[in-house]
């Protein structure tokens, strides 16, 4: 696979993280800025669930504020309600909270302060630094101009302030038709910076708000209400991702025009500044909220919380534990140069949490009956077999030995290569934490496939059987046919099969990347009997097949779990041959 450049992760999260922002809030600290104070913000917009990014901006966001001993503010940025729903912003909350962060009392939302955004903008009218104008968006696309050409300016600017002010409050009252008015700001139609060309600051859209209902026509834009927002509720470090760097002037612009520092009543020193760094980008998942939004509309995934979506309720569905998705943006640090990471990193994350975490158990997917006919009928032998391999404190658990068991089909060949350490006439295997059984005869049905083993037990292999020990090269995995727990076993694999999903020629689908194999339902699994009952959200490693999790499907008589990640660590296996 190709191995794409930007990052070096280090194998271990352990040093102190040291980003280039860190770095700049601690020179700022340095130096006594804002006597040191800390706070930050995660902005999003209700208007999708959060992905794999937001998780990157979360850490960084959240993590600065604790690092700093400072405050990080859950802020929604609800300034379009066209596009937002209460849905949206009970899942944000959410996930940050699954990802172990807490807002505490510090929750707002960008409608909080409609009233002094409002007021700010009649400010800017009076100052002279801002105008209603009358052209429609085509034709403010037009006099904007391109790029090495100045635009041109609209005739409403020279409007006089008191005529401004007075078209403004009645585009508050609602007098005009949606899209009949703007108001922007005045700045500079020849700057190179396209946001400084007369920016747009309030438009008409009669539309309730999920908040403020039918209170207000007009709304604000984004990079205004941003500023405000931030200064407001006393922001230090606004940080943002890259595709915000050239909207920084007029961010900048913004504070020093508007009478903030009258309003907030601290000095000019204490406005906040704003910082931008890489958006985080992983191969094969999907980061834009329009294309995740896309996938639920159009069924092509159940829904936001499918164990195939990028997001922060899939991945949480998916058994992906929040420890893992926190040490996987640690890990990548913060860049200034666009990033992309190797979902195989991602994977190695959560093999290495779930490897000290999850139980062993085992599970059998694709079920082959064996008959012991050397163990009577009706008895059962408890096995004790240990939770963990390695952590003794997770405990043993029983598991029950029967006359008839399952194994994987695939453990059995009729015909094995000598390379096969597995089943086959004749042939001797090691049940896991139990006996060596030998194949004796094989039952075919009329088709001539194999619908069941005979075998024979050694009884002297019996663990603590006290008999001579002795090796056979292969162990498996099984279950008993008697005590179980019924199980349907959802194997998960990537949803895109390129590792750009939205990488495509202009005019087609980025849905041609997916990948047809996503999901494999095998729905006559069997499990160990302790599983039965098991808590939707219970990660278990089941031996030799992966890692897996309870699904909120899952009832009291029929168990169903989701495939978080296989065994195979491709990646720690490619940074141990660097
Ligand atoms: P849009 O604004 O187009 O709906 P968005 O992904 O920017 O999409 P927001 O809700 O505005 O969504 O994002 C909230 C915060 O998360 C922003 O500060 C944004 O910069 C940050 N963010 C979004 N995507 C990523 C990403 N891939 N990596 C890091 N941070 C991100
Ligand atoms: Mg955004």
């Amino acid at each position: 696979m190709d191995r794409w450049p930007s990052v070096a992760p280090p194998m271990s999260n352990e040093a102190p993280k040291n980003d280039f922002i860190r770095q700049l809030i601690q020179e700022d600290r340095k130096g006594g800025k804002r006597g040191g104070r800390v706070q930050t913000r995660f902005p999003p917009e209700p208007n999708g669930f959060l992905h794999i990014g937001h998780a990157k901006s979360i850490c960084l966001n959240f993590g600065i504020a604790k690092d700093f001993g400072g405050r990080c503010f859950l802020r929604f940025d609800d300034t379009n309600p066209a596009t937002e729903e209460e849905l949206f912003i009970r899942s944000i909350e959410q996930d940050v909270r699954w990802l172990g962060f807490d807002w505490g009392a510090d929750l707002r939302f960008a409608s909080d302060y409609f009233d002094a955004i409002y007021e700010h903008a009649e400010a800017l009218i009076e100052a002279g630094k801002a105008f209603v104008c009358d052209l429609s968006s085509d034709e403010m696309r037009e006099l904007r101009g391109v790029p090495g050409q100045p635009g041109k300016e609209s005739p409403h600017r020279s409007r006089s302030v008191a005529e401004s002010l007075e078209l403004f409050r009645k585009m508050r009252a609602g007098e005009f038709p949606d899209g009949s008015r703007t108001l922007r700001a005045k700045i500079d139609m020849a700057s190179p910076n396209f946001n400084l060309r007369d920016p747009v600051l309030y438009r008409i859209k009669r539309q309730p708000h999920p908040k403020t209902g039918t209170k207000w026509v007009i709304y604000p834009m984004y990079d205004y209400a941003h500023a405000l927002s931030d200064a407001i509720e006393g922001t230090t470090h606004s940080i943002c991702t890259l595709e915000f760097e050239d909207h920084r002037p007029l961010y900048d612009w913004c504070l020093e025009v508007l009478p903030i520092d009258k309003w907030t009543q601290r000095s000019s020193d204490e406005r906040p500044n704003q910082y931008e760094f890489a958006r985080m980008e992983v191969t094969y998942l999907l980061t834009s909220k329009r294309k995740l939004k896309d996938l639920v509309e159009t069924k092509t995934v159940a829904d936001w919380d499918d164990p195939r979506m990028p997001t922060i309720a899939g991945l949480r569905r998916r058994g992906v534990p929040a420890a893992a998705l926190r040490d996987f943006c640690d890990r990548i640090g913060v860049a200034k140069a666009a990033q992309q990471v190797e979902f195989e990193l991602l994977d190695h994350c959560i093999r290495e949490e779930l490897d000290k975490t999850a139980p062993r158990a085992m599970v059998v997917t694709k079920p082959l009956k064996v008959t012991i006919e050397t163990l009577p009928a009706g008895e059962i032998t408890a096995l004790y077999a240990p939770n963990h391999p390695s952590n003794a404190e997770m405990g043993s658990r029983k598991v029950a030995l029967s006359r008839e068991l399952y194994i994987e089909a695939t453990d059995f060949m009729l015909d094995p290569p000598k390379k096969f350490f597995r089943l086959g006439p004749g042939r001797e295997v090691r049940l896991r934490f139990g006996p060596i059984i030998k194949c004796e005869r094989v039952v075919t049905n009329a088709a001539g496939e194999v619908v069941e083993l005979v075998c024979s037990h050694d009884a002297a292999s019996m663990p603590g059987a006290g008999g001579e020990p002795r090796k056979v090269k292969g162990v498996i995995h099984w279950v008993s046919a008697e005590k179980n727990a019924v199980c349907e076993v959802r194997n998960y694999d990537r949803l895109f099969a390129a590792p750009e999903p939205s990488d495509v020629p202009e005019g087609e689908d980025y849905k041609k990347n997916l990948n047809p194999g996503s999901l494999e339902t095998l729905p006559t699994a069997f499990a160990e009997l302790s599983l039965a009952g098991s808590a939707p959200g219970s990660t278990y490693q089941f031996e030799r097949l992966g890692y897996y999790v309870v699904d909120r499907d899952s009832q009291a008589e029929r168990l169903v779990v989701n495939r978080t990640v296989g065994l195979r660590d491709s990646w720690a296996k490619e940074q141990s041959k660097e």
